[in-house]
């Protein structure tokens, strides 16, 4: 059953071939015999998915299913889950009992789908490699003395360890495509504003998306059809209607522009994953694609301007956790000062108090004009480079992350290095727009995504481009040999 992608696992709920709770039972037994190997999740909701598993069935038996009735899912640990722990990675949240649900949660039980856990991350997302986690950190299943990437790790390495058939994740930088590349799943950050984040814990809320961690573009277009849409609880949520992101998977590729940016391909990109990657646009060739070299030429800025706006955002949205409303609060302080300091201290890790530091430095007084004004300036420039670009190509790829997963500890010690590892998935999240890791090959055993970026909502197309890619590769459908 473990092998089967969701659109197989639903087929074959409804012709019967096995129930909803057989099929949750066996990722519980699953999650419960190999996940001390990854760490991919923080809470398993073994009761829970079991009652909603039966549930799933009634409503199968009835005739009443959806898509993903019955189908068992992991969810990232940001998401608010009424009555299940939600910790997005900290202590600060450690004994944190939401009183309700995110929307992304409530379109997935509205839809009948069977929640088997929380999985793993970077403390509030804040990371490229899941070490930052008070829960420690997630391994990748391909080689579990590397990293699965990060933030949303612990998704990536369940769904690549056949914990899970799907995942959600979060990207505000590239959590959803670089642990994606790097385990080898297929990971989509929607356009900002079309999954509502409602519910969903703000790291910088003018980047933040939540979106799909699947095995195929199949599995990621049945996900986002229950996950997009108008939320008015959300006030940057997109009035647009959801098409069926299913129904132009298997559109030609014919005359496709593919847009290759050449800052995409200069120093600091892995020799091999170059050639993985073009490899890859070959493929697209063979399919009637054609290819464009262009430029974007502000790339080199993403990655600064996205560390004075992200940390900047961070410091207002985590200034809420003050050990008096949410979460963590330090024993027998001496007054509120204290609360307040000791409270944090002790409840943030050292990346998530590095990002308070800076952002609190851009934004004050003296420093907002230099810093975060100047931000702003350049984001918009990069996402004029964009603009530009999509008035003559239909997509733009590229390599999702400079280089295979990396060893464990190998970069925590030095923020800069591991900042460069979002360095071609960053300027999406500042323009807004929608992007996707597909797997496309191995460099040393370990898998290499490639990165298709889409104009405004265009997702549909995305999904058509990389599920096209899917028919004539196989990466997507390997497996690592401990998990298979
Ligand atoms: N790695 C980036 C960061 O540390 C992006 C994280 C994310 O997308 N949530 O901020």
């Amino acid at each position: 059953m473990h092998n089967k992608t969701l659109s197989e696992l639903s087929a074959a709920l409804q012709a019967g071939e096995f129930s909803s709770t057989e099929l949750t039972q066996s990722y519980l037994d699953r999650i419960s015999s190999l996940d001390p190997q990854i760490n991919a999740f923080v809470t398993v909701t073994q009761q829970l998915a079991l009652d909603t598993a039966a549930a799933a069935d009634k409503r199968i038996a009835a005739g009443t299913a959806a898509p993903l009735t019955g189908i068992p899912l992991a969810q990232k640990d940001i998401f608010c889950t009424e009555g299940v722990k939600t910790t997005c990675g900290s202590k600060m949240l450690d004994n944190f009992i939401s009183p309700y649900d995110a929307t992304v949660i409530e379109n997935f039980n509205a839809a009948g789908a069977v929640m088997l856990g929380k999985t793993n991350m970077d403390e509030f997302a804040m990371g490229s490699s899941n070490e930052t986690s008070y829960y420690g950190p997630v391994k990748n299943p391909w080689d579990i003395n590397k990293v699965p990437g990060g933030s949303s790790g612990g998704s990536a390495a369940a769904v690549a360890a056949r914990l899970a058939p799907a995942s959600t994740g979060t990207d505000t930088g590239g959590s959803i495509r670089q642990p994606a590349s790097l385990c080898g799943i297929t990971g989509l950050k929607p356009t900002y504003g079309r999954v509502s984040r409602y519910g969903m814990i703000a790291f910088a809320s003018s980047l933040d998306q939540a979106g799909p961690m699947t095995r195929t573009a199949e599995d990621a277009a049945m996900m986002l059809n229950c996950m997009a849409g108008f939320d008015e609880r959300d006030s940057t949520s997109a009035q647009r209607d959801v098409p069926d992101y299913t129904a132009n998977l298997n559109d030609s590729l014919q005359g496709l522009t593919i847009g290759l940016p050449k800052e995409y391909f200069g120093e600091g990109l892995d020799a091999q994953v170059g050639s993985a990657v073009e490899a890859a646009i070959r493929e697209y060739e063979n399919l009637g694609a054609v290819v464009k070299e262009i430029s974007l030429p502000n790339t080199h800025l993403a990655v600064p301007t996205y560390y004075v706006v992200a940390p900047a955002e961070c410091s207002s949205n985590l200034s809420r956790f003050d050990g008096v409303r949410f979460g963590y609060r330090c024993d027998d302080p001496a007054d509120l000062e204290d609360l307040y300091k000791r409270s944090r201290g002790e409840g943030f890790g050292a990346e998530v108090k590095r990002r308070i530091m800076i952002g609190a430095y851009a934004l004050s007084a003296g420093y907002y004009d230099a810093y975060y004004i100047k931000a702003q300036q350049l984001r918009r420039l990069i996402s004029d480079d964009f603009k530009r670009a999509f008035e003559e190509v239909d997509v733009i790829m590229g390599p999702t992350a400079p280089e295979p997963a990396f060893g464990l500890g190998e970069k925590s010690d030095d923020p800069i290095t591991m900042y460069l590892s979002d360095i071609y998935t960053i300027a999406a999240n500042l323009a807004g727009l929608p992007g996707m890791s597909v797997p496309a090959g191995f460099v040393n055993n370990m898998p290499v995504g490639l990165q298709i970026i889409g104009n405004y909502f265009d997702e549909s197309r995305l999904l058509n481009v990389a599920h096209r890619y899917q028919q004539v590769t196989d990466w997507h459908a390997r497996t690592p040999e401990q998990f298979k």
